[in-house]
This record gives C-alpha cells, sequence and structure tokens, in this order.
C-alpha cells in the first residue's frame, strides 16, 4: 500500500516548514480571544444539550420499566398512566430546552467563526503582502492564495469539529460511565474499556496517517500552483503551441494527487471497517452480559432500552470520531502552511529605531558592496560608487550583468550582503523602507498594474492625489492619448496584470505614476523599452522634465536613448568597468560600451538597409 507515486516536481517553498500544532492552536486561540463571551455561551450551551442527551435516556428507562410493569422499584409498578405522562412532560421541557439553547449557540457560533476567518485571512494577508521580493520569486502566487483560504477553512473545521464532536463525546462518555457505575459496574468498565480502545485506535491510526494527509495537501498546492502557473503564462503556451507539454505536466502533477489521495482514502476505508468490527463486538458483548444480570434479576426492560440508547450513540459519536481525529489533524495541515509563513521572519527588515530617510541633495554613495544571490558567483562585487545629487546617470552592460539587481539593491528589496549604500549620508538599512522607497520613483522594465481603472493604478504613485493631479500627470505622460480613445475613459478596467494594455501603454502608466509621486530619486529601468519611435519621443520631453533637478538612474539597452547624460556606467561581472560621458567612451576605441554601441547602431543600419 505504501507504493504511491510522489510528486517529482520540486517542491515550491522556499522557507523552513518549523510550525506545530501548538503555533496553529496558539494563533487560533489568540484570535478567538476576542470573542471570549460568545466563546462562553456556545461552550455553556454545549455542556448542557450534551448533559440532558445523557439523561434523557434515564426517562425512557424509568417509561419502559412502567409500561412493562418490570420496574426494579415496585411502587413504581402499580403507578398510573398520569405518571407516565409526568415522564414524557419532562422529557418535553428537556428537549424544548435543548433546541432553544443550541439554535442560540447555532448563531453564536457562526458569528463568532465568520468573524475570525475574516480575521485570519486579514492577518495572512498583511503578513504575506510584507515579505520580501526574494520570497515572491520562490513561492508560486497559486500556492499562496490557497494557503490564505486553507487557514481559515482549518479553523472552521477545528472548531466544529471540537463543539460538535469532542466536547459532546467527552461528556456523554463520562455521563454513560457515572450512570452505569452506581448499579452495573462491569458493563461501566467494559464500555469504558471499549471506548479507550477505540479512542486509542483512532488517535494512532490518524497520528500514523498525518504524514500522508500533509503530502496529500501538498500535493493539492503543487496542483493549483501548476494551473495557476500555466494559466498566467497561457499566451507563452499558446505561441509556442505547447499544449501538449503543459498538458503532460498537468496531467503528472494532477496524478500524483490522486494518487496520494487515493491512497489516503483506501486507508480510510481499511480503517472504517475494522473500527465497524469493534461496534458489532460490544453490542454482542453488552446484550450477552446483559442476559446474565436479566437472569439475576437485577436488569429490567428499561435497562436494556437504556444500554442500546447509549451504544447507539456512543457507537455514532465513536464511529464519527475516527473522520473527527482526521478532520483535526488534517486542519492542522492546512493551518500549518500559513503558519510557516506567519512565522517566517521578514527578509528585509526596518532596523527597530529606524528613522525616516530624508533627501536633500539626492547623493547615492556605495561603498564596498557586495550582493550574490549563491555566494559563488558575485552579482555586485565590493562596488564603490558615488552619484551627486542631481546626476543623470546611466547604467548599462550585457544582459545579466546585474543592472536590475543593482535597482532592487538600492530599492532595499534585496539587503546586501555587506559593504553599505548611503543616500545624503544615511545607511538606507538603517532608514525605514517605507521613507526610502517614498523617496524613490521607480518605473519597472515591464510594469504590472492591478486590474483596476486606470484613474486607480495612476493615482497609486500618489494616493492623496487629486483628479485634476491625476490627469494632469497622464497628460504629461502621454497617456490621455490612449486613454481618451478608451469607452469608458479613467474608470477603464485594464485587465487581470493590466493585459488589456499594450506594453507601451502600461509603461506610460507607470510613468504616469511617477510623475505624481515626484520623488527626487528616479530610477527608470528600460523605462522606454516598450515604446515604439513616436510614443517614445512624446514621453521623452516629459521624461526630461520629470529627471529635472533629480538624481536619476538609467538602465537602458537602447544606447540612444542615454546619449544625453551626465555619466554612463558600463556594468559586467559585478563591477563597474568603464564609465564617462557617452562621447568620452566612445572615443575610446577598446571600450565595451564602444562595442555595443558599434553593435547597435550597425544593427540599426543593417535595417534600414534591409527595409530599402
Ligand atoms: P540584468 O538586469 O543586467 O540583465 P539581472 O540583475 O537581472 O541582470 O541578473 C543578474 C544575474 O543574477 C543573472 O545571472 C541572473 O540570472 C541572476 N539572478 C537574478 N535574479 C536571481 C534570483 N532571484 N536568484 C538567483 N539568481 C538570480
Amino acid at each position: 500500500m505504501t507504493n504511491h507515486t510522489i510528486p517529482t516536481q520540486k517542491s515550491q517553498k522556499s522557507y523552513p516548514q518549523t510550525s506545530t500544532a501548538r503555533d496553529v492552536v496558539r494563533l487560533y486561540v489568540q484570535k478567538l480571544s476576542s470573542y471570549k463571551a460568545m466563546l462562553l455561551v456556545v461552550f455553556a450551551s454545549i455542556i448542557a444539550t450534551s448533559t440532558i442527551a445523557v439523561v434523557v435516556p434515564l426517562y425512557y428507562k424509568k417509561f419502559f420499566d412502567i409500561v412493562s410493569g418490570s420496574s426494579l422499584d415496585v411502587t413504581l409498578r402499580a403507578t398510573p398512566a398520569s405518571q407516565l405522562v409526568h415522564i414524557i412532560i419532562i422529557v418535553l421541557v428537556f428537549h424544548l430546552f435543548n433546541w432553544g439553547a443550541y439554535r442560540f449557540m447555532a448563531f453564536c457560533n457562526s458569528h463568532l467563526q465568520v468573524r475570525v476567518m475574516a480575521q485570519l485571512k486579514q492577518d495572512a494577508f498583511d503578513s504575506l503582502l510584507q515579505h520580501s521580493y526574494n520570497f515572491f520569486t520562490n513561492n508560486f502566487t497559486g500556492s499562496l492564495v490557497q494557503r490564505v483560504a486553507r487557514l481559515a477553512r482549518g479553523f472552521e473545521r477545528l472548531v466544529d469539529r471540537m463543539i460538535f464532536d469532542v466536547l459532546p463525546l467527552g461528556i456523554q462518555i463520562i455521563g454513560t460511565t457515572l450512570i452505569l457505575w452506581s448499579t452495573h459496574r462491569s458493563l461501566a468498565m467494559l464500555i469504558l474499556g471499549w471506548t479507550f480502545v477505540f479512542l486509542t485506535f483512532n488517535y494512532l491510526f490518524a497520528r500514523w496517517k498525518l504524514k500522508y494527509d500533509l503530502e496529500k495537501a501538498e500535493s493539492d498546492s503543487r496542483t493549483t500552483g501548476v494551473l495557476a502557473d500555466t494559466l498566467t503564462n497561457q499566451s507563452t503556451v499558446q505561441l509556442f503551441h505547447e499544449y501538449a507539454s503543459e498538458a503532460k505536466r498537468f496531467k503528472e502533477v494532477s496524478n500524483a494527487q490522486a494518487n496520494i489521495t487515493l491512497f489516503t482514502w483506501n486507508l480510510n476505508n481499511i480503517f472504517d471497517s475494522l473500527q465497524g468490527l469493534l461496534v458489532v463486538a460490544i453490542e454482542f458483548a453488552v446484550f450477552y452480559i446483559g442476559i446474565h444480570y436479566w437472569q439475576e434479576g437485577s436488569f429490567t426492560i428499561g435497562t436494556f432500552a437504556l444500554l442500546q440508547a447509549y451504544i447507539i450513540s456512543l457507537g455514532d459519536r465513536l464511529w464519527n470520531f475516527s473522520r473527527v481525529i482526521r478532520d483535526i489533524y488534517e486542519s492542522f495541515a492546512d493551518a500549518k502552511e500559513m503558519v510557516d509563513i506567519l512565522k517566517l521572519p521578514y527578509e528585509v527588515k526596518d532596523l527597530p529605531n529606524a528613522k525616516d530617510l530624508l533627501v536633500t541633495k539626492g547623493e547615492i554613495v556605495f561603498k564596498h558592496v557586495l550582493f550574490y544571490f549563491q555566494p559563488s558567483k558575485c552579482i555586485i562585487d565590493q562596488m564603490d560608487l558615488r552619484l551627486s545629487g542631481g546626476e543623470k546617470v546611466a547604467l548599462v552592460g550585457p544582459s545579466g550583468a546585474g543592472k536590475s539587481t543593482f535597482v532592487k539593491v538600492l530599492l532595499r528589496l534585496y539587503d546586501v550582503k555587506g559593504g553599505t549604500i548611503k543616500i545624503d549620508g544615511q545607511d538606507i538599512a538603517e532608514v525605514t523602507q517605507e521613507s526610502l522607497r517614498k523617496q524613490i520613483s521607480f518605473v519597472p522594465q515591464d510594469p504590472v498594474l492591478f486590474h483596476r481603472s486606470l484613474k486607480e493604478n495612476i493615482r497609486y504613485g500618489r494616493p492623496d492625489a487629486t483628479d485634476e493631479e491625476v490627469f494632469e500627470a497622464a497628460r504629461l505622460a502621454h497617456c490621455k492619448e490612449f486613454i481618451d480613445a478608451l469607452p469608458d475613459k479613467y474608470e477603464t478596467y485594464v485587465g487581470e496584470r493590466g493585459v488589456k494594455l499594450s506594453g507601451g501603454e502600461r509603461q506610460r502608466v507607470a510613468i504616469a505614476r511617477a510623475i505624481l509621486k515626484n520623488a527626487p530619486i528616479i530610477i527608470l529601468d528600460e523605462a522606454t523599452s516598450s515604446l515604439d519611435s513616436e510614443s517614445e519621443a512624446l514621453i521623452q520631453d516629459a521624461l526630461v522634465k520629470l529627471m529635472t533637478g533629480k538624481t536619476t538612474l538609467v538602465i537602458a539597452h537602447r544606447l540612444s536613448t542615454i546619449k544625453n547624460l551626465d555619466r554612463v556606467l558600463v556594468l559586467e561581472g559585478g563591477k563597474i568597468i568603464e564609465e564617462g560621458t557617452h562621447d568620452e567612451l566612445t572615443s575610446q576605441s577598446d571600450s565595451l560600451y564602444r562595442k555595443l554601441w558599434e553593435l547597435q547602431s550597425g544593427g540599426y543600419i543593417k535595417d534600414e538597409e534591409s527595409d530599402d
């Protein structure tokens, strides 16, 4: 039974899985503590209703004894029908009480669960969003989304199992034992012993099976991850016509999930059949001993009815208990995946006494800066660099040279491994991330937009901007041209990740955001790469205005766009290997910059020639 296939795909988790069931319980209890009064009502109702459920069969015992005239209490044998009516009225009152208490409890429970689930989702959301750039490059969005939902679902299941199963079962076991103990001690001990065996068997089985339940949950995450990743890349799949290979990949992970699911379900089936035998055995044993007592004269028809009632309800509850333990374990497994993340310290953190960054000139100084993803390969290698306030600098270099990483380190999306980066004399590792990023406008290579209106997307640059300011920024970034052509203008929704806009349009939205933000330091990462020549010409003047008086770092592959900047830095192998103005560098016969420049101008000339 253990030859189930375990998916071969690499785990998507990039963090240690250190949380325990105690961490999960601690989190849930902490959330529940805000609803103490309601929790008390729920517990009190469950204790009362479960106790009544154990007491009511005693009245039925009396009832049957009177009806059959077999009561051991002779005074009851002659009791008239009024006694029977009296008994069923008491039972009626109990039932009505239970009915009311249960309904009231159900409302409180719903309120409590819904609120806590929302709170858990909000906490998970807040915690996830603050994780580092690195965290998100190493974890699939689809899996993360699922983990948030599972944390809340785990709570719901756990609370349901506790109040609807564990607590009533505990009361039933105690109640049944106490009632039988005074009259038929050996029966009480038999039922207690049997319950103990049943519970131990359940517990050990569920514990042993936990690893497979965890594997099942992981497999589920993996399938969802592949599904989400492939759907995100649907257009790439379409363009490369890789339907068959993608289908094969998905088939592999979903089949692996099916295998582990089938394996765990089969285990459950085997287990269910074994516990079915245990129920049959206790039923037989109790009645067998019952015959003995009956012969002795200490057993009445009512006692048989009482025992049957107890065995049936205890059997029902215990039968479900295997599922209850399974559910509890599964809830822990579900929740654990998110709690691992909640416990995970943020990779990039503010120091406890971090101050706000104050930018006066906008001077940026790199001192012996070291950065790598793997120690064997430095991406930034002991770099020393100074950008004066207001200077406009281009960063160029072959693909993979580390230009984007340079920017991420400056934005503190990654912490440096050595050295310091200072802005106006303040170490960026010692200021708050919020203040650092508020002082830098970054226009990324391929901006991703929210599926919100264009107006909201642009306003992201400065949430308190007025509509007029948003429109002005859009005009300066030449967004107005394409926005005016849309039927809903600024209210147009841009699709998931902004897919309804072209690359150039998304870039112009990102530039509009930067204009609105008006930060003293600007980073343009290939900011004009997606623009056609006309759009580029249109926004060049906007960029010039944006850059005026601000420290600017431009990463561009198209060297023609950076000719007029103050200085060009050529990055290769983690070091600045050349620096100077465009003219200086192109005049050096053996410079890498000149080679790149010639390659590009050659490329353009060739294109023009072939066009003719
Ligand atoms: P550029 O922007 O100059 O093209 P990058 O800064 O994107 O270069 O990448 C520099 C190097 O770092 C590349 O070799 C790239 O493969 C590597 N790299 C980038 N991101 C990661 C990452 N998250 N993990 C490991 N290596 C990375």
